[in-house]
């Protein structure tokens, strides 16, 4: 696995407040993404960025064989993490075109989203503009998981070389690949991830910036053809401490650990894990900054 937290994210404070009598919950619940990628440009050991998928990526077994729906990108993270434990690999693969990741590749992590962070409304505006944002092309330039290729035999090749193992054949790429094109031009496909694309275009916000329009992955002119390797990349553990609604941590018998309060992540996903295993991507905060302010007014209150 690769980390999606620095090194100092242990978790050390959970056994400790433990020892002071604190309950823990749900510890063995822990929250991976699999669209990792290795940062080519790391800020603590086995850095790992994770992609935010737009839906159009042909995603891949390590042997080459795409996954069933509805494991799509971005669709499902817990039931695609299942599916590729299931191949007795840790990783698996997009491939896809120019024209998808100018569009679909967003990266998570402050210093991957200069625009956002610097406050820049003009640059923020200009992910509209064609072309991959910065953050995106340095990763095809230096990542050690990006191949781009003009052939898909130079794309199966490189892939290849990436895992230095022979696991992939050209021949079954291309035919799923062709395949899956040939259904662009079915208005009532039965290809799920096409009828999905389809939808998801309806909605003029996914249309702007985050859907690519829908072509076939073999025509060059979309081209050159992109391939990722993608890794699991650990994020957290969604137990935490026991809290009431006042954010007291509880003990082993429900009773408050006199003068213990805990609020945001460290009170379970989310803070308090209200959002449920299943959570909604991009949530996080929100329960975090609740269960702040829930605490803030019990404190008020003594
Ligand atoms: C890369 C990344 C991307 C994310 N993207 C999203 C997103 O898009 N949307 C979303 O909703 N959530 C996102 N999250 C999750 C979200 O950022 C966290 O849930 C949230 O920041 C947790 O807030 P917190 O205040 O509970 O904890 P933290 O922000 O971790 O704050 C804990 C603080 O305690 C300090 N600390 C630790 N130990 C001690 C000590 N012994 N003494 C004193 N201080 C100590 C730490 O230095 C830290 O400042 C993301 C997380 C990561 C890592």
């Amino acid at each position: 696995m690769i980390s999606g937290v620095p090194a100092h994210v242990d978790g050390r404070m959970l056994p400790i407040t433990e020892k002071a009598g604190g309950r823990i919950v749900n510890k063995d619940r822990m929250w991976h993404y699999t669209e990792g990628i290795r940062n080519w440009n790391p800020i603590w050991p086995s850095h790992g960025i994770r992609i935010l998928p737009g839906p159009s990526s042909i995603w891949l077994n390590a042997e080459g064989k795409r996954f069933d729906a509805p494991n799509f990108p971005g669709f499902d993270t817990l039931g695609t993490l299942h599916t590729i434990q299931d191949t007795g690999y840790d990783y698996s693969w997009f491939i896809l075109t120019a024209k998808i990741i100018e569009k679909e590749f967003a990266l998570s992590g402050s210093e991957q989203n200069p625009d956002l962070t610097g406050k820049s409304i003009k640059q923020v505006l200009s992910r509209i503009l064609p072309g991959p944002p910065k953050p995106v092309q340095a990763f095809m330039d230096k990542g050690e998981d990006f191949i781009v290729a003009r052939t898909i035999e130079e794309l199966v090749e490189g892939m290849n070389l990436v895992t230095g193992n022979e696991l992939l054949d050209v021949n079954t790429i291309e035919r799923q690949l062709l395949a899956r094109d040939r259904e662009m031009d079915n208005s009532f496909t039965k290809d799920l991830q096409i009828t999905a694309l389809r939808g998801a275009r309806n909605y003029i916000g996914d249309k702007l910036i985050r859907v690519a329009k829908p072509h076939k992955i073999l025509d060059p002119k979309n081209g050159p053809l992109i391939a990722v390797r993608l890794n699991i990349l650990t994020r957290k553990t969604l137990g935490g401490l026991q809290t009431d609604l006042e954010g007291r941590v509880m003990n082993e018998f429900e009773k408050a650990v006199p003068g213990l309060y805990a609020a945001g992540e460290v009170a379970g996903f989310g803070g308090g894990g209200v959002h449920g295993y299943r959570a909604l991507e991009g949530t996080f905060l929100g329960g975090c900054l609740f269960s702040g302010r829930q605490v803030g007014r019990a404190l008020s209150q003594i």
